[in-house]
């Protein structure tokens, strides 16, 4: 695959942007930034979603009109991006025309499979999805832990249930691939106990005149969904069949949408059965994380537990923010955060690892200027090692093992200074330092090229403390270095 549209689930605006936002982001800027380090095209979306009824109901809770209220808030997570260094090519607000206009064609698109009928369900807001009875804990929606509110009136619904072999075939044979496989299984289990035809819209009044309009019919409002999961064709540009709508999505070779596993249901399901009703391809593959946990618990506005990301960010800073998400936790199961544990592994990994590391390589160099670097590397076989377990860990999606097999090469460079002692070498054996040195520099500048998905900018420091900075596989032997010192990378906290 050389081409991949990577998309983050957006975000209702409802409130600030907590950690568990931060962490997704994160990781689906990683493989961004991982594929492209390959080579390989990438466009990079994410966004907001503006049109539920969760936002209306907290705008009217703070007396704001709801349209000052979601600038406000989506404002919060555009910074939140920028601040996060994300890669993103674009950013969707579902309050956007382009937005309105592709969520209205789509409908239109999809009009065989839609009918009216009289409906009564348990809503939960905070989902925006019905419940079904047995599908409720004591009563309470499973996510929220709230009581869902019976609704009854008449509504536009989607016939989810004629998909129901066709999603179950593309998702069991990987045409539409699921990661991890324990929620591929969830996700089959769910369609194969019998899929029943979804309510699409609600009543203009139930949606307190916000959102988008159904296409002839202004008594009624898109469902928040159907509006929602259409960002990542109307941000391409779906509304105008744009160039890019037509290089990404019709015939984009790698659509990999990233999301939290409390919405599995409606990116493996619904949205799949919405493509296939309108004659439009499939996403690739979904990548599914875990949660952020405090504690045990989800990290969430109603549950009172939010991490502030801006602090986080105001107190260690992009780089080590996101070294912690990524090496921290499994990208597939939940993560219980704690501060301590940043400052843990900052200490251990980031100051006394990678950061100790430079500096005492960076003082070797200072000892001898101008060193010709030799193919003599004695830690060359290790380094491949090491670069094709990265190399198999990202792509399985397990980003903690690739920076763990990162650091066993850190943690090997270090042993390697304390055993080899060059220090000393270079008044006995001037030719060996030069080859011990060599080792260092070179193991150093690969480390650096594999944290950069990670750490964009610790790596450039690096590459550039080395002089390696346009270091590529074809110059990687026989180069003339210099070093320069006097960047502390990770200075104490
Ligand atoms: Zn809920």
């Amino acid at each position: 695959m050389t081409r991949h549209l990577i998309t983050t689930a957006i975000d209702y605006v409802n409130a600030s942007p907590h950690a568990g936002h931060a962490l997704e982001k994160i990781q689906a800027d990683v493989l961004s930034r991982y594929y492209r380090s390959l080579g390989d095209e990438v466009f990079f979306l994410t966004g907001t979603d503006e049109n539920s009824l969760k936002n209306v109901q907290s705008a009217e809770k703070e007396g704001l009109p709801v349209k000052e209220f979601v600038e406000r808030n989506a404002k919060q997570f555009m910074r939140l991006a920028q601040e996060l260094n994300l890669s993103n090519d674009d950013f969707i607000r579902t309050t956007e025309t382009r937005h309105t206009l592709g969520v209205q064609k789509l409908w239109q698109a999809c009009l065989k499979d839609i009918y009216k009928k009289t409906y009564q369900g348990l809503y939960c807001v905070g989902c925006e999805e019905f419940y079904k009875e047995d599908e409720l804990v004591n009563g309470l929606c499973p996510e929220h832990k709230t009581k869902p509110e019976l609704i009854s009136e008449e509504d536009y619904f989607f016939r989810l249930s004629k998909y129901q072999h066709t999603l179950s075939e593309l998702i069991s044979s990987n045409q539409l691939e699921i990661i991890p496989e324990s929620r591929k299984n969830e996700v089959l289990n769910f369609i194969n106990s019998g899929l029943e035809d979804i309510c699409i819209s609600r009543s203009t009044q139930r949606a307190h005149h916000w959102g988008i309009d159904v296409p002839n019919d202004s008594n009624q409002k898109v469902w928040v969904w159907f509006d929602a999961l259409s960002n990542y064709i109307t941000a391409l540009g779906y509304a105008t069949e744009s160039e890019q709508f037509k290089k990404w999505w019709l015939t984009g070779e790698d659509l990999l949408h990233c999301i939290g596993k409390g919405i599995s249901r409606f990116h493996a399901v619904y949205w799949p059965a919405m493509l296939l009703s309108a004659g439009l391809p499939l996403p690739k593959r979904i990548f599914v994380h875990g949660y952020l946990t405090v504690k045990g618990e989800k990290m969430a506005k109603s549950l009172g537990n939010i991490v502030d990301p801006f602090q986080l960010l105001d107190k260690y800073g992009s780089e080590v923010v996101r070294y912690f998400f990524i090496r921290e936790f499994s990208a597939t199961e939940d993560g219980n955060f704690s501060e301590e544990r940043i400052q843990e592994r900052y200490q251990s990994d980031l100051a006394e690892g990678l950061g100790n590391l430079l500096s005492r390589v960076l003082a070797l160099g200072e000892k001898y200027h101008s060193p010709i670097l030799l193919e003599k590397n004695e830690l060359l076989d290790f380094r491949q090692k090491i670069e094709k377990q990265y190399q198999q860990k990202m792509q399985e999606f397990k980003f903690n093992e690739a920076l763990a097999s990162v650091w066993d090469l850190v943690n090997a460079l270090n042993k390697y200074l304390t055993d080899k002692k060059p220090w000393k070498t270079i008044t006995n054996n001037p030719k060996e330092f030069e080859e011990q040195l060599a080792t260092l520099v070179l193991s150093l500048g690969k480390v650096a090229l594999l944290i950069a998905p990670v750490m964009p900018e610790t790596s450039e420091k690096i590459l550039e403390a080395l002089q390696l900075k346009n270091l590529t596989e074809t110059n990687w032997h026989n180069l003339k270095v210099s070093l320069k010192t006097g960047i502390p990378l990770f200075p104490k906290l």
